[in-house]
């Protein structure tokens, strides 16, 4: 089992507790110390195996250049839609920098989401999390990267990007109470103190409700029927057990599931940017997460996640949050995701992006 360390290029694999403390106290206040998110157990000809990551945690950084404070705002609404109404203490970091860590932790030996489907489904769920909670700081890349995401390390110095000079402050876990209740000056002025280090961690727990929400998404996403009674195992069974479906058959129609491409999530992530997006958009948009699993009312929340507002008369979602007309016309035309040819009209794509050609 290793970790990767970084500076924040990944210089090293690290296998025990003792050898990290050693690269932080080497490098921390010269550069900018990151530290993998995910453990590994396996690599290949000294190449990491992403896939062999142990999933015990579910991580969400949120990043903000210009006013820090929406990273506040967001991991407020995180705790509050989703943590707080299944139970979850989150651990909760502030950076130093330009934002917030949040870790959703699962039971410690992880969950062992077979390696065919285990990095699409991170990143599905996390993309799936931000829409519905409509995280607008959550950073791009800690959803893309998936089991080979890097974090800023705990109890280092932020130092500048380019100066490397630190600016005082330093990357410290933040309590609950603290979250919710002080500013973001004052976050950032006790990040500053080193007696921020000292935070009790009883209050840190591993929440199987996650852990269960985590998998019924996944269930969704391959066709799989469950109740909310069902344990850990057994869903993880179930899961598994898809795996020469997924890998063999891509016919069978409950799992030819699709991931959205890049260059149209990019095209999503610039709508949501803008606040903003055009009738052809909109089809794109619902085609491909139609043909990705999504259910109906959470393609809804991706569009109320553009527009944040009331669903009036666009027919993409209704006032009350359901799907509108548009989605559920397209789904019952069975209609396609557009083609990589058609995309390229389009200028969403180009054809040097490297996307599937359907
Ligand atoms: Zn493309």
């Amino acid at each position: 089992m290793f970790r990767e360390f970084g500076i924040p290029a990944r210089i090293e694999k690290v296998s025990n507790s003792d050898r990290i403390l050693e690269l932080r106290a080497e490098y921390s206040n010269k550069r900018n110390c990151y530290i993998s998110v995910y453990a590994f157990s396996n690599q290949n000809e000294g190449k990491t195996d992403y896939d062999s990551a142990v999933l015990n945690t579910l991580w969400f950084d949120f990043d903000e250049n210009k006013d820090v404070s929406k990273t506040l705002k967001d991991i407020r609404k995180l705790y509050d839609r989703y943590c707080k109404p299944l139970g979850i203490i989150p651990r909760i970091f502030y950076t130093g920098g330009r934002g917030f860590q949040l870790n959703i932790d699962f039971p410690l030996e992880g969950l062992n989401v077979g390696k065919h489907i285990k990095r699409k489904m991170l990143r599905d769920y996390l993309l799936h999390l931000q829409s519905k909670y409509s995280l607008h700081t959550l950073d791009k890349q800690c959803i893309n990267n998936s089991v080979s995401a890097m974090r800023r390390m705990p109890y280092t110095p932020y130092l500048d990007k380019k100066t490397l000079e630190p600016n005082g402050r330093y990357c410290i876990p933040i309590s609950i109470d603290d979250m919710e209740n002080l500013t973001m000056e004052e976050i950032e002025e006790m990040s500053t103190k080193k007696d921020a280090f000292n935070l009790d961690p009883y209050e840190w727990q591993p929440s199987l409700d996650a852990s269960k929400d985590f998998l019924f998404f996944i269930c969704d996403q391959l066709g799989i029927t469950y109740t909310p009674t069902n344990s850990i195992s057994y869903l993880l069974n179930e899961i598994n057990d898809t795996e020469d479906l997924v890998l063999g058959a891509t016919n069978h129609l409950a799992l030819y599931r699709l991931s959205p491409r890049e260059c149209v999530l990019n095209m999503i992530e610039k709508c949501i940017r803008k606040g903003h997006s055009g009738h052809t958009e909109n089809n794109v948009i619902a085609t491909e997460l139609i043909h990705a699993g999504w259910s109906d009312d959470n393609i809804a929340s991706t569009f109320k996640f553009i527009y944040d507002e009331d669903g009036g008369d666009y027919g993409w979602y209704t006032n009350n949050d359901e799907a509108g007309y548009q989605i559920r016309n397209l789904r019952a035309k069975g209609i396609n995701r557009y083609s990589k040819n058609r995309l390229i009209e389009l200028k969403i794509c180009k054809p040097t992006c490297a996307c599937a050609p359907r």
